[in-house]
């Protein structure tokens, strides 16, 4: 067997072109949806994912705006900026760029972002939302990614044995909790997982984030299952690599993801969405507001 390649890049542009329609009729009635990126310090990979969120905004027809700040700024400042934004009519989503400097908590900065303009989807608003499976504004961007691929492939969620290896709070937690939402069984796994390899042979829906090239060998996984690669690793040549060994997990598997062009793609286009539907709601509850006059 050999898996069929899902093209990220090819959805993207697919889903990009859906989103377009909605953005043109905000146009029509004078919204044009904005994003600002916070970036603070001069991490390379932060600056070119910053770099792909802006091109892709101006791409779709969003306005977009960064706001850089030096690697030892503290806190304060960046609240503050990001008080201005919550108030800016022209901004609907405010996103902050992982990783932070050390001298910055991520809970205390995406904590000041207005819950409306969370479009990454990581206050603590939308992560309980996520917990209940109800009231969740924005589904947190690469998750949601992973779960628009899966169902552009019509793979099936409901009742399959899916495993998350990575625990994180923005790729590994909201992942399990989006596909429980939809009825799978997840599974899990981060570091301290004793024997990984008897927990992935199990999976339908394999979706590996740890951030470690070559975790995932054709052994540890079941014949015919969906293999998604969340990771992103810099080879000491200079590669990008996800975390699957892709040239032999792709002759077992029946689907898979590859790095680059299969979740990074998606999570970009995420982003776009959570923004366009963020302008929208804001739109339209303007449109409520109106008071009607005699
Ligand atoms: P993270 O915060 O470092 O979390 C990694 C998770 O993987 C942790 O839960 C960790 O376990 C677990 N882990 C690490 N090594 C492991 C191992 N050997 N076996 C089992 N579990 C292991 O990283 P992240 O932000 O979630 O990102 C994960 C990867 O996805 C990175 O490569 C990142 O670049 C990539 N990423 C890609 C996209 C995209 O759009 N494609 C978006 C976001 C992230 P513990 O919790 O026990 O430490």
């Amino acid at each position: 067997m050999t898996a069929k390649i899902i093209d990220g890049n090819a959805v993207a542009r697919q889903v990009r072109g859906e989103w377009k329609k909605r953005v043109d009729v905000l146009r029509a009635r004078g919204v044009i949806p904005g994003l600002a990126v916070i970036i603070i310090g001069n991490n390379p990979a932060s600056r070119i994912y910053v770099r792909n969120k802006v091109k892709a905004c101006g791409e779709v027809g969003l306005h977009s705006e960064t706001h850089e700040f030096a690697a030892d700024t503290g806190a304060q400042p960046v609240i503050a900026r990001i008080e201005e934004l919550n108030r800016d009519p022209r901004i609907h989503g405010i996103l902050v760029q992982l990783p932070l400097p050390p001298q910055l908590e991520s809970r205390q900065l995406l904590g000041a972002i207005s819950i409306d303009k969370d479009v990454d989807g990581f206050h603590l608003y939308n992560v309980g939302g996520l917990v209940v499976g109800e009231n969740i504004i924005f589904p947190p961007c690469t998750p949601y990614g992973v779960q628009c691929l899966l169902e552009y492939e019509n793979i099936q969620i409901e009742g399959q044995n899916v495993v998350v290896v990575g625990a994180s709070n923005i790729v590994g937690k909201p992942m399990a909790l989006m596909l429980m939402a939809k009825d799978a069984t997840v599974s899990i796994c981060h570091i301290k997982t004793r024997d990984l390899a008897q927990y992935t042979i199990l999976a339908d829906i394999l979706i590996v984030a740890a951030g470690c090239p070559n975790l995932i060998t054709a052994p540890m996984v079941k014949r015919g299952a969906a293999v998604i690669d969340v990771g992103i690793n810099r080879l000491p040549d200079g590669r990008l690599a996800g975390d699957v060994d892709f040239e032999r997990v792709k002759e077992k598997a029946a689907f898979i993801t590859p790095v680059p062009g299969g979740v990074g793609p998606m999570t970009v286009t995420m982003l776009i969405c959570n923004t366009v539907a963020a302008a929208e709601r804001n739109a339209n509850k303007c449109n409520e507001a109106v008071p009607v006059t005699a």
